[in-house]
């Protein structure tokens, strides 16, 4: 239980209601800033600006997916307001206070290093990753379903990346009768591609792998399906480009051969919102209560 802990939610999307909803069963008690527009009520939850918020008395404070804006804005969708996070509000949280965001930036990491503050990225843990794939997978399945007149079942599907994205969308589509091969660069990644049944081999042979492609989705963040990799593709390939922004695809060059390719970032949040913020939710429940424990061990 969190019971007597001061949590602060700062606006997002609607996995943040998930995040909301499993630390108020917790019994933390919560301020919830950017959350006006929102009519549901929650035990223990109070909505305030973030004029109005005490930092002195905060041990947590949740942000958005995102971080924050490239100068500190807080994105909500459930307010009009604008709100700035600054490295002034950090100054007067207590010392133990943590701080969690999604992801992070220059502006975030600088606030957070001016003022000393404990700093998670959920999304760089294995385990937040590793859910994450889960809707990631459905979301790719359903743009190729949307951008396709062919069935998955039968077609050449190319899977660059083997991490703990590429691993899902390989056994998924593995799954549904696709001829899956997948693209990496260390032996022991090839050896367990092979191991799980899916057709191996190295990024450096990647312009011949693509010849015959359907579907190649790419889940490497460099820029690895360029313009020479592109014009060895037949012309009907769908290329789903799930790395984070900007991808690793020359999208002015697929265009210009009349290849679709599409850059889907943000999948879980857009197919399974409900389900990618209880993956939150639960993983913030778990530190919280640890970071909760390591302090009364301390005191
Ligand atoms: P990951 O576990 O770190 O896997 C990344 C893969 O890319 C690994 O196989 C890695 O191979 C390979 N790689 C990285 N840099 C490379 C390079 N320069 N050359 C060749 N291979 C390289 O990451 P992940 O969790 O699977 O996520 C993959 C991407 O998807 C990230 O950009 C993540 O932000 C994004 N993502 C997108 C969505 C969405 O909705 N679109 C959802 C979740 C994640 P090595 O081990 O050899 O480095």
């Amino acid at each position: 239980m969190l019971t007597d802990l001061q949590v602060a939610i700062f606006g997002g999307d609607a996995r943040q209601l998930e995040v909301i909803r499993k630390l108020a069963e917790q019994g933390a008690n919560l301020v919830l800033v950017g959350f006006d527009q929102l009519d549901h009520g929650f035990t223990g939850a109070s909505k305030m600006d973030i004029g109005e918020v005490d930092f002195s008395k905060l041990d947590v404070i949740i942000l958005p997916v995102n971080g924050t804006g490239p100068s500190g804005e807080i994105d909500t969708i459930f307010s009009n307001k604008r709100i700035i996070l600054t490295s002034e509000h950090l100054k007067r949280t207590p010392e133990h206070c943590h701080v969690y965001s999604g992801i992070t930036n220059a502006y975030l990491n600088k606030i957070i290093s001016q003022n000393g503050k404990g700093h998670t990225q959920l999304f760089d843990r294995d385990d937040v990753a590793i859910y994450n794939s889960i809707p990631t997978v459905e979301g790719t399945l359903m743009m190729v379903i949307q951008n396709t007149d062919t069935t998955i079942h039968n077609s050449n599907t190319v899977v660059l990346g083997f991490g703990r994205v590429g691993m899902s969308v390989a056994r998924a589509f593995d799954a549904l009768g696709a001829h899956v091969k997948v693209g990496a660069r260390k032996p022991e990644h090839l050896a367990r591609i092979s191991e799980m049944g899916f057709i191996p081999f190295h990024l450096d042979h990647l312009q011949k792998e693509v010849t015959n492609t359907d579907v190649c989705i790419n889940t490497i963040p460099f820029q690895i399906v360029t313009s020479d990799v592109i014009s060895k593709m037949p012309t009907q390939t769908l290329i789903i480009d799930l790395a984070s922004k900007p991808g690793g695809t020359d999208f002015k060059y697929a265009e210009k051969r009349g290849i679709k390719a599409l850059l889907a970032p943000g999948l879980p949040g857009i197919v399974a919102p409900k389900t990618a913020g209880q993956i939150l939710g639960n993983v913030l429940s778990q530190l919280i209560g640890e970071q909760m424990s390591t302090r009364k061990g301390k005191v």
